[in-house]
């Protein structure tokens, strides 16, 4: 099929439209085709029903390949295949190996097989099928040439998703490679950047990318995080990273996808250093967020979650008086946490955080959102920075925890370009 570049997905299901679950499926498919070097040109969502028919119709006028997925079930909601037939003109007829599938399935399970699952056997005239070992709903293949209404080719698959991940890789991808001929898939290179704005970060280099021709280039903004992606051919890429970087160098977490704390545990394993964390106003988050990388057992020993003086007193050595001169939120005292973790923990480096999560608890000096850093490691005096994310609790606490992790990682990659 020369030319075949227009793939769309049709997700059916009225609880996707609902909110009640997470159109999954758009996304899965989306990045599974495009390590195929096929993009996708649209996503629909449809509810159960007659909807399909009129969005099914639209899309095979489109595409080159439509990819429907759900309603294929036994129940009266499930429509998808009585649907494309219909509006194709194809016949649904009993398939002989359709059928024992299905009753093998149950079978196999010492269960009845209800009348309701019949239909599950029917496919349209000249379609193929596709088994499905982990289900009863069979996929069906309905090939360009096997229908006289559209040069468009059809799949049409299970909704639940350990039916629909298999049944793609063994049925549809070698399909989809087979139309679409020789694909010299584009690559695409993500990178992580951290302790910029994004509108800082665009406006530093947009227009050294879009003079790259032939690169492919997007932003995409996270609580305390910028991703750009960039898409093209290898040439291409290495002209448009050497940009990003060059402007940014010192924000750059990561060119591989990895998270900020992935960077950090990566940062002390190299390093053989230990971390400890002492929170208030995130709550353990941050030493959450270490934790969540494998490997972090080997390079992180305390985490300290002290919400209230008396914790910062008696776990960190944080003096009164200087809680009771600066308040809890204040240079001083995020130093105090600092090197009191240091101390209590025996790691090698340290970070601290104390802040205003709001929405109580502000004042004019300290307004919600504002937070103070503080990292600390062995002979060293610690030193601490203020951040201001005036934020709800939850992007709070997931900014503040971003700049700690930031701010350890800007101190090993110090440490590692000149160690002591
Ligand atoms: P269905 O066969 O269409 O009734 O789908 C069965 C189940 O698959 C649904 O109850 C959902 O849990 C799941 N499912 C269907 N479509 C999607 C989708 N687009 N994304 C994620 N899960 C889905
Ligand atoms: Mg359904």
């Amino acid at each position: 099929m020369a030319g075949f570049v227009r793939i769309e997905i049709l997700n059916t299901g009225t609880e996707l439209l609902l909110g009640h679950t997470l159109n999954t499926h758009g996304a899965w498919l989306g990045s599974e085709l495009f390590k195929l070097g096929l993009r996708v040109t649209r996503q629909t969502s449809v509810p159960d029903g007659e909807a399909i028919r009129e969005a099914l119709t639209e899309a095979i006028g489109r595409a080159d390949a439509v990819i429907v997925t759900g309603g294929l079930g036994p129940t009266s909601d499930d429509l998808t295949r009585e649907i494309a037939a219909d509006m194709l003109g194809l016949d649904l007829h009993t398939d002989a190996a359709a059928l024992c599938s299905l009753e093998a399935f149950f079978a196999l399970r010492g269960r009845p097989m209800a009348e309701a699952n019949l239909k599950q056997a029917l496919i349209p005239a000249g379609a193929e099928v596709l088994p499905n070992p982990h289900g009863t709903a069979p996929g069906v293949f309905i090939s360009p040439t096997s229908n006289a209404r559209s040069n468009c080719a059809i799949f049409l698959l299970p909704g639940p998703p350990c039916e629909l991940y298999p049944m793609y890789h063994a049925e549809v991808a070698p399909r989809l490679r087979a139309l679409a001929g020789a694909v010299t898939g584009p690559v695409v290179l993500e990178l992580k950047f951290t302790g910029i704005g994004e509108s800082d970060f665009h406006q530093g280099i947009d227009a050294g990318l879009a003079a790259i021709p032939g690169l492919e280039f997007g932003y995409c903004a996270h609580v305390g995080e910028v991703d750009l992606r960039l898409i093209g051919s290898a040439s291409v890429l290495a002209r448009g990273r050497e940009i990003a970087i060059a402007a940014f160098a010192r924000f750059l977490v990561s060119e591989d996808g990895s998270s900020l704390e992935e960077s950090v545990v990566r940062l002390l394993t190299a390093r053989g250093w230990t971390l400890a964390t002492a929170e208030s106003c995130t709550g353990g988050l941050l030493a959450s967020r270490i934790t969540d990388v494998p490997g972090a057992s080997a390079v992180f020993t305390h985490g300290f979650v002290t919400y209230s003086n008396q914790a910062k007193q008696e776990l960190l050595g944080v003096p009164a008086a200087d809680l009771a001169t600066h308040g809890a939120v204040s240079e001083p005292v995020a130093c105090r946490m600092a090197a009191g973790a240091l101390t209590a923990s025996g790691a090698d480096i340290a970070v601290a955080v104390t802040g205003i999560a709001g929405p109580d608890g502000g004042t004019p000096e300290k307004p919600v959102g504002t937070a103070w850093i503080a990292v600390a490691v062995r002979d060293d005096a610690p030193s601490a920075f203020r951040v201001f994310q005036p934020r709800n609790r939850h992007d709070f606490k997931l900014a503040v925890s971003q700049a700690a992790l930031d701010a350890v990682r800007q101190r090993l990659m110090r440490d590692s370009r000149s160690p002591d």
